[in-house]
């Protein structure tokens, strides 16, 4: 007998289980199924084991960094397996709570491979055999690869992607970095400060080339201070073999350069995982090897749903996750209650990133009239506390309404304070609305609170801008 479900997902990563654990909380019986561990690539593979890569090397640069503050630490050394130790015991818990979280929702876990066949049900593969289960809902949430660029060389040994890197046993003494997108500079960060010799080759303009340019620009900055190399406008030709290691061949300003190292991760993307996702007789509409969905996230199939990495968009957990509540929300007949169109992006860099909504440029480009406050963190209590590199928080507002349109920060907690931007434009707050809340001293949030001020008036721990005459 084929087992019923109300929902069946297929793909256990921060898209799936939310999607899974929201329909069992409004009722509905679910399956889901996973062919590899729960939490998917965010917690396995991203998010989380680079979050704990940044914090060990950002613990150990603090260590050797201290004396500014008084501390003095002699022979600071680290153990690199150790700190991937600490890395797989967090995933670890992370992924068994998950588990745990399914379990104690009655969530019915499935340990295989999912495969969508005729008639909304889906064929289960695994070392056990082949079962079928149907759905009456089916979610699509299979996540994404990396891709490897298509450079002669790129199939050598040595050459990684994110997940080679992190199967590492050791840390690699230099390292070329294709893509000086968020992998990238986040691999930069914490590799370099665990002195791992950097050398990152960007084929646009700039690092984080789609965020504001003053982010990007000091970022640049930044990392060029802490040894990093940054090639950028600059296409690798290709990698060859050397006696030690590798070398990458690339053109810059029309002049073609080598870098050798042990080691190249290729951080220039990723694609959707669709790989045995479709029986023989399925057809789903795809555009660039991702599913396409409507403004339901169903797909070209009636009562079939596609959320996550595996549909166009930006390729953030948060958004997987939000996906995950509206398309359970949508399946049980209730109002969304997420806005999916308003995206936080965070890199987790010292100084951290947060962004959100428009930046000036667009706004511009939208042939929209902005006012723009800017607040330096360098006048922050907190900021200068910590002895903390160049900062800023931007807050972009409509000029007719005082509506708040966006926010670009680069200091100190900014992927958390990013939050407070995110919940003002959701709920279409104004300049002024977000003002009549007092924020705690010392805090980096007074730098928001700072920012706004100077759109209405003036920043009180800024001088004065002088009056145009
Ligand atoms: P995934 O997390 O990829 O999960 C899909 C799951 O489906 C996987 O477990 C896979 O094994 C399973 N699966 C696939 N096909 C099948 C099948 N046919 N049957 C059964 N199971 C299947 N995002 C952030 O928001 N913040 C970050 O800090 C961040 N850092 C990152 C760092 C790195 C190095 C990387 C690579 C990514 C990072 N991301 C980050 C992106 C984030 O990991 C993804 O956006 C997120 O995991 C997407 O979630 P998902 O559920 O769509 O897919
Ligand atoms: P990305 O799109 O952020 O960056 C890829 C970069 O590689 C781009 O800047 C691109 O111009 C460059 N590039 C592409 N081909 C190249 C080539 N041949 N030579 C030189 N440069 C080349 O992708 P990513 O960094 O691989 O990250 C993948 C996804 O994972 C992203 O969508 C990102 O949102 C997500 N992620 C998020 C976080 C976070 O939220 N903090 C962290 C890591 C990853």
């Amino acid at each position: 007998m084929v087992e019923k479900y109300d929902v069946v997902v297929i793909g256990a990563g921060p898209g799936g289980y939310v999607a899974a654990i929201k329909a069992a909380k409004l009722g509905k019986s679910v399956a889901i199924i996973e062919n590899r561990r729960s939490g998917g690539t965010c917690l396995n593979r991203g998010c989380i084991p680079t979050k704990a890569m940044l914090h060990a090397a950002e613990t150990y640069r603090g260590a050797l960094e201290g004396e500014k503050f008084g501390i003095k630490a002699e022979n600071v050394t680290f153990d690199y397996s150790e700190i991937c130790e600490y890395r797989e015991k967090t995933i670890d818990q992370l992924v068994a709570g998950v588990d745990g979280l399914l379990k104690g929702n009655g969530v019915v876990a499935y340990n295989g491979t999912g495969r969508l066949m005729a008639g909304k049900t889906v064929e289960i593969e695994s070392v056990d055999g082949t079962e079928v289960i149907s759905g009456e809902n089916i979610i699509i949430a299979t996540g994404s690869v990396p891709s490897i660029p298509p450079i002669k060389g790129a199939e050598l040994e040595g050459v990684v992607t994110s997940d080679g890197l992190f199967a590492a046993q050791e840390m690699p003494a230099s390292l070329v970095i294709i893509g000086g997108g968020v992998i990238g500079t986040e691999f930069a960060e914490a590799l370099s400060a665990l002195g791992c010799k950097i050398t990152i080759i960007e084929a646009l303009a700039r690092p984080l080339a789609n965020m504001d340019k003053d982010i990007s620009q000091n970022l640049k900055m930044i990392l060029k201070k802490r040894g990093v190399d940054v090639h950028v406008s600059a296409m690798v030709n290709k990698i060859e073999k050397t006696e030690d290691g590798l070398r990458c061949v690339f053109t810059e300003k029309n002049k073609e350069m080598a870098v050798e190292a042990e080691m190249i991760l290729c951080a220039a993307g990723r694609r959707a995982n669709t790989e045995g996702l479709l029986g023989e007789t399925i057809e789903l509409k795809m555009d660039r090897g991702r599913i396409v969905v409507n403004e339901r996230l169903e797909t070209s199939i009636a009562g079939v749903y596609a959320i996550g990495d595996v549909i166009p968009g930006i390729q953030l957990a948060h958004v997987a996750e939000a996906e995950g509540i509206f398309v359970a929300e949508e399946i049980a007949g209730e109002t969304p209650s997420v806005n999916l169109d308003i995206v936080p992006s965070c890199v987790y860099t010292s100084p951290e990133i947060g962004c959100v909504g428009m930046t000036e440029a667009e706004a511009k480009d939208a042939n929209i009239d902005v006012n723009v406050g800017k607040f330096l963190m360098g006048a922050n209590g907190k900021s200068l506390i910590a002895a903390e590199e160049r900062g800023f928080i931007k807050v972009v507002a409509e000029a007719s309404t005082g509506k708040v349109l966006g926010a670009q920060m680069m200091c100190g907690r900014a992927t958390d304070m990013i939050g407070e931007f995110v919940t003002a434009i959701a709920n279409e707050m104004t300049v002024e609305d977000m003002l009549k809340g007092m924020r705690a001293h010392p805090t980096y949030n007074e730098g928001i609170g700072e920012a706004l001020e100077d759109m209405v008036g003036g920043a009180i721990h800024a001088m004065p801008k002088r009056k145009k005459h």
